[in-house]
């Protein structure tokens, strides 16, 4: 049964030795926006950190995992090499310890790019390039552990041109299926309907979840009547920049469906709450409501 909490209303929230959190964070921009969502598994004795993509300003980042006291990423996922997404990661990289760095391996030309790419080198971050299949990660935090799933993008991306555009790029995506329990949550990144298609043919039980972070911040390309009846989510968070995105007609299907849906433009970190054995619910930073920046 969701409980949704709305305005609960603190980022920090009371210790809780069994309990899963995963937060979207607030990478909120008039400039640009992005993803960074920070996943923590607490279980007697500690807590087990994952970050899936880095936003676009490191030391806001940086200083988010100085104050939730992330002293070691187990994993950084980058969901492709957009800046909006990678962006943060090369300050991330300087200030924490990173156990392993997974991305799907796609070509890019971008100078910014390359020298992310050469300091994971430098620091010799094992890496693991996820470009075919669905790969398993576990996380494992005392007697608790949290599936994440990585689903590759499709075959060509990995010979994609390195200046290739945006909506190219954006559908060489990894997407992340999260499971602890009953509960599953999908990161699909920035993945428009090309790739969004090709993993609804390909596995479609694992996009299936109970909470979906749109794809693309909320755009009409990524968010469909098809997909949602695949996955079926009771809650969607969107990660957008509250200039153009989330998009009116996403915001209308959604609502049309009775679907609770969170912006952090306007409702700031969003965190999905997963205690052991309990009910799963959803707080906000402040209270509101998801308001649409493109009218179509
Ligand atoms: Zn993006």
């Amino acid at each position: 049964m969701l409980a949704v909490l709305l305005c609960a209303a603190r980022l920090l929230l009371p210790p809780d030795s069994t309990v899963l959190l995963i937060r979207v964070l607030d990478v909120s921009d008039a400039r640009i926006g992005g993803d960074a969502i920070l996943i923590t598994d607490s279980s007697a004795g500690g807590a087990r950190h994952v970050l899936i993509d880095a936003g676009e300003h490191g030391p806001r980042i940086a200083a988010w995992l100085e104050q939730l006291h992330v002293d070691t990423l187990a994993a950084v996922i980058l969901s492709h090499a957009h800046v909006d997404h990678y962006g943060g990661l090369g300050t991330v990289f300087s200030r924490v310890p990173v156990r392993a760095f997974v991305y799907g391996g796609t070509p890019r030309t971008a100078v910014s790019y390359r020298a992310l790419l050469s300091q994971i080198g430098r620091r010799h971050i094992p890496v693991v390039t996820a470009d075919t299949g669905v790969r398993l990660l576990t996380l494992v935090t005392g007697a608790d552990s949290v599936e994440l799933r990585i689903l590759a993008p499709p075959r060509g991306c990995g010979t994609l041109p390195g200046a290739a555009g945006g909506d190219a790029v954006n559908n060489c995506s990894v997407g992340v299926r999260l499971a602890r329990g009953t509960f599953a949550m999908l990161f699909p990144g920035d993945a428009e309907q090309s790739e969004l298609g090709w993993w609804m043919m390909t596995t479609p039980a694992l996009l299936r979840a109970d909470v979906l972070k749109a794809g693309h911040h909320g755009s009409s390309n990524a968010t469909s009547a098809e997909l949602l009846d695949v996955v079926r989510p009771r809650a969607v968070i969107i990660s957008a920049n509250g200039r153009q995105h989330p998009f009116a007609s996403v915001l209308g299907l959604l609502a049309a469906r009775g679907i609770p849906t969170f912006c952090t433009a306007d409702h700031g970190t969003v965190t999905v709450r997963v205690p052991r054995g309990g009910e799963w619910s959803i707080t906000t930073e402040r209270a509101g409501r998801c308001h649409a920046r493109t009218a179509r």
